[in-house]
């Protein structure tokens, strides 16, 4: 062959082999193999990321995805493009610079921190998300509202997991939907670094005279470079036991309410495919049904839940009444730690209870309720205590030190906990992941921090209000702009003197 046609053909052989590993990138189905074949992907491409650079702002970073997509071209990697490009070109991007000068940390990769960290990468920021763990192991299965489906398909979830609510299906797995999120936020170019823990924030030091060294998050391991990260922006999405301080929480509590969560494998048979769903709002009305299920097994619930995802997931709230009698807890405490704490529950006596009620509920129609795994190698099922639901009592401050400025701020469970047989949690986190982002693209903008905090906390008092029916319906038009996704929003309702307290400068009074 010709020096010309050998150099065509090496040329093809290093597309189609970028076209396998993008494949690969797509088709992984765990964390660490979507990091992996992300990273394969970047080497093969030439393309780099900033890990390495912690004291700079890249001046490339909201060129990554553009420049990925130059390098790549593949059909199949087109359709992804499409969809994503049609995205950016929301106005309010200001094509992916409004947020350029501005480093986000997110403190955990679950849907709410992935979700946020996917904003802020349209937005053009430099984001670097932090999570603890490396693995994505949640069967557990969360509804969606339609608008959050509109806007995961917005986001190419369909080319990322073609199961992805096909039909009338409105729901997915906890892991499924942090890999599509975590695949679309790398794509962005947003930095995620698993095995680092978020520990606290380190405030700029008092010196400034050499150097102009601004806030900084502290992590382990000690020897992570995130450590030597200056940012502009914290974001705390660590789910219900939020770490990050100055965050002041409401509890609510309510009478005892013990939720049952259990997954049974799913072999995709016709049997099990003819098996009706049960919706939970539906279903809490159906008072017949409980006194059957009472009758018929000994099982008191209160509501039930079933979705066939990738599992056979129910979730329930028992009557403790039912849970000792039936011996799924051993002796009965007034305090709800002890109740539910691990010595005081017989676990096999709870996995015949949650067994017995989805097979009641399905009306015997699955054919074998084997137990799915969890992350531990055990029968996948959960008792959770939900008699204590919290809230943070605001949305975001601002910290102040020694001449630089961070706004912190929480999205997801660590914002507002959700009761999950009702479903709230991914809308509701989704909603307050777009606000925050809507928060940062304002803070980079430099408007005064005053103004800031008094409209993000004006429009987290409509985040527990919000319900499928009173969100805009015109979905095709939501963009991180609350306007276009509440309403009635009265962006003023609270005003910059309520929030002056979420200013906190470091001196008393
Ligand atoms: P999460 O999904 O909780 O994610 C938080 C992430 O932060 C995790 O990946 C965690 O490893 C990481 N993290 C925590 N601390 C740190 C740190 N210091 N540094 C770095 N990373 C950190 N909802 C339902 O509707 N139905 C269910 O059946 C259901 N089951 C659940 C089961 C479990 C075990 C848990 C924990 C939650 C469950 N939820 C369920 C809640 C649901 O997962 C959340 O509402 C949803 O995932 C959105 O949460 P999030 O992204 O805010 O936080």
């Amino acid at each position: 062959p010709s020096v010309a046609e050998a150099q065509e053909a090496e040329q093809a052989e290093k597309e189609g082999h970028a076209h396998v590993l993008f494949d690969d990138f797509v088709q992984a189905s765990t964390c660490r193999a979507t990091l992996r074949a992300f990273n394969l992907l970047c080497e093969h491409l030439q393309l780099t990321h900033t890990h390495t650079q912690p004291h700079t702002h890249s001046p490339t970073l909201q060129l990554f995805y553009h420049t990925l997509k130059e390098r790549l071209s593949y059909w199949k990697a087109n359709a992804l493009w499409a969809k994503l490009d049609k995205r950016a070109a929301h106005h309010e991007y200001g094509k992916g610079r409004v947020c350029a000068n501005t480093t986000c940390v997110i403190i955990g990769a679950g849907p709410c921190g992935l979700r946020t960290a996917v904003e802020l990468g349209f937005l053009g920021a430099r984001v670097v998300l932090l999570e603890k763990r490396d693995a994505f192991s949640r069967n557990n299965v969360l509804h969606l509202w339609p608008f959050t489906i509109h806007d995961l398909r917005g986001l190419g979830a369909k080319k990322l997991y073609g199961k992805f609510c096909g039909g009338a299906i409105d729901h997915i797995s906890i892991r499924q939907l942090q890999l599509v999120l975590l695949k679309v936020a790398l794509l962005l170019g947003v930095e995620v670094h698993v095995n680092v823990e978020f520990k606290g924030l380190v405030e700029p030091p008092e010196n400034q005279e050499k150097q102009k060294l601004g806030w900084r998050v502290e992590v382990k391991p000690k020897s992570h470079p995130v450590n030597q990260l200056q940012c502009d922006v914290v974001i705390g999405a660590d789910g219900r036991r939020n770490t990050l301080p100055g965050f002041r929480r409401k509890e609510f509590r309510g009478k005892l309410a013990i939720a049952i969560t259990a997954n049974f494998m799913n072999r995709n048979t016709t049997a099990e495919a003819k098996v009706e769903e049960i919706s939970g709002v539906a279903f809490i009305f159906n008072q017949r049904f409980f006194q059957e299920l009472r009758d018929a097994t000994g099982i008191d619930l209160e509501n039930i839940v079933y979705y066939k995802d990738d599992t056979h997931y129910f979730v329930m709230t028992a009557k403790k009444q039912s849970l000792l009698e039936k011996g799924v807890i051993l002796r009965d405490y007034a305090d709800t730690e002890m109740l539910l704490s691990r010595g005081n529950v017989d676990q096999n006596a709870l996995l015949a209870y949650a067994r017995e009620a989805a097979d009641f509920s399905t009306n015997h129609q699955l054919p074998s309720l084997d137990y799915a795994m969890n992350h531990y190698g055990q029968p996948d099922v959960a008792l959770f205590d939900f008699t204590c639901m919290y809230a943070s009592e605001n949305a975001a401050l601002v910290r102040k030190r020694h001449g630089h400025q961070l706004l912190v701020t929480l999205v997801g469970d660590s914002l507002l906990e959700p009761f999950w047989p009702m479903g709230t949690g991914i809308a509701r986190g989704f909603l307050a992941a777009l606000d925050s982002a809507w928060m940062v693209r304002s803070w980079a903008q430099g408007l005064a921090p005053l103004e800031i905090l008094a409209e993000r906390e004006s429009l987290y008092r409509l985040l527990p209000q919000t319900t499928p029916e009173n969100v805009n319906k015109n979905f095709g038009h939501y963009t991180v702009d609350p306007a276009t996704r509440y309403p009635n929003i009265n962006p003023h309702l609270i005003t910059p003197a309520q929030v002056v307290h979420l200013i906190d400068t470091g001196e008393c009074g």
